[in-house]
């Protein structure tokens, strides 16, 4: 059968569940790049990091004997991507599932073509059942959703590499893709599924996963969380292979309450996949809870925010930071999203807007599930406000983090 695999952003070969299912079906596959509509809409070092991962992502599919197509112009183009199913005789299109509003409705479109069509939700870590919108509703906080699903965490075993069986189409639709490394890329954070598994391998060679809970919140050292969010993001890390190392960490070295504290970071992500799924266009509409600034004033207070201007020295190292890298930590985003919305009077979603397009590590369902969170109209009840003095009091204590970034707001 002639098939396509549609991207976005599923950019590995390796323990990928979605060319495991289309080459064992003995399939011939095209492989087809178009920005997602988020991903239309990044820019600075999300844009980069996106970019020369496509390139490695590229390179990797020359090398197994494909290659990547796509539009000439960088836009979720619908009719450029009917086009091609059509000239290419195209039977059927395999395509990785996302929860996001936007996302859905162009799986809505699309189902329209008639071909047949293969969504596979293979970058979650529980079975479908997990998705009943009515066991979401019964499990009004986080902790009994997450008691109820952990042990059916799923850790598959590793795919078969690609073993490629491969269409070719036009020359004319090769994803034009630019060889010179862009500007903003991250210094730690590689773009590539290599650097994603090096990254995810060094971190559990050592004893860092034995004290996770403990050095989390930490500003300073890189190898205080993972980091492995940026790969997770753009799917150059599969979440099972981060499960899959650290089930084998607990076995080798025990299991204590840092490595438990990292699962239960990974049912997080799983649980706003599920909260997006389960609210729609409801999670994008929920009005903001807390008394907003008059429009003028609050666009001024959010054009300071994004700049680090506010004069709270926490929150504007915080967002110095991110505009400068495209990173920032939990402790940081959990603080600017409560100053923004609980203390500045901004809508959430103003805010929830700029870290999608800024963002490295931007996942539609975990960004906007955590500020629905933090802003206090997410499915959780709970609303906590935080204190940027009291929190830099406890968490930058010398002041080392924000010093460092105020002054390089200043160069
Ligand atoms: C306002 C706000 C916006 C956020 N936007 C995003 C986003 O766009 N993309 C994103 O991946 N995370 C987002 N997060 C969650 C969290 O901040 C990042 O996942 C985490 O900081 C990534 O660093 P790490 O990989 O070192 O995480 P670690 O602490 O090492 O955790 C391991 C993994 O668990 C997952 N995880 C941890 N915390 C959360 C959480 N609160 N929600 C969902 N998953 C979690 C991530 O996949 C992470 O890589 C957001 C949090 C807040 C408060």
């Amino acid at each position: 059968m002639r098939t396509l695999w549609w991207i976005s952003e599923d950019l590995r070969l390796r323990d990928n569940a979605l060319i495991d299912r289309a080459t064992r079906a003995g399939d011939q596959l095209v492989v087809v790049w178009t920005p997602s509509p988020s991903q239309d809409r990044a820019f600075l070092f999300r844009k980069a990091h996106l970019e020369a991962s496509l390139w490695t992502f590229s390179k990797s599919l020359r090398e197994a004997g494909a290659n990547l197509y796509g539009s000439r112009v960088f836009c979720p183009s619908q009719s450029w991507m009917k086009n091609f199913i059509f000239k290419n005789q195209i039977e059927k299109v395999y395509r990785t599932r996302s929860w996001g509003a936007e996302e859905l409705h162009l799986e809505y479109l699309a189902s329209t073509w008639k071909i047949e069509w293969e969504w596979v939700d293979q970058n979650s870590l529980l079975p479908m059942e997990s998705y009943d919108p009515e066991r979401l509703r019964t499990d009004k906080v986080f902790t009994d959703w997450r008691r109820r699903w952990e042990k059916s965490l799923l850790v598959p075993s590793e795919p078969q590499l690609l073993q490629g069986n491969f269409l070719s189409a036009g020359e004319e639709d090769l994803l034009p893709l630019d060889e010179t490394k862009p500007q903003f890329l991250h210094p730690r954070i590689a773009s590539s599924e290599s650097g994603a598994k090096e990254a995810l391998e060094s971190y559990f060679q050592g004893d860092l996963a034995s004290s996770y809970k403990l050095t989390r919140n930490g500003l300073i050292r890189w190898e205080d969380s993972t980091k492995l969010s940026p790969y997770l993001a753009l799917g150059l890390l599969s979440p099972h292979s981060v499960l899959r190392l650290l089930n084998q960490y607990e076995k080798d070295r025990g299991t204590n309450e840092s490595t438990e504290h990292l699962r239960m970071e990974l049912m997080w992500r799983e649980y706003f996949r599920r909260i997006m799924a389960l609210k729609g266009v409801a999670l994008f509409a929920a009005a903001p809870r807390y008394p907003l600034a008059e429009d003028v004033l609050a666009l001024d207070l959010f054009c300071r925010w994004k700049a680090g201007e506010t004069g709270v020295d926490f929150i504007d190292a915080h967002m110095t930071e991110l505009r400068l890298t495209g990173w920032m930590s939990n402790r940081g985003r959990q603080n600017v999203a409560s100053y923004l919305t609980k203390s500045l009077g901004v809508d959430w979603r103003w805010g929830a807007k700029y870290f999608e397009e800024v963002l490295i590590d931007y996942d539609v369902h975990s960004n906007w599930g955590n500020w629905a969170y933090l802003a206090g109209v997410g499915q959780d009840p709970r609303d906590r406000v935080f204190n940027p003095v009291a929190q830099a009091a406890r968490y930058d204590p010398e002041g080392i983090y924000t010093s460092y970034w105020l002054r390089k707001r200043r160069e």
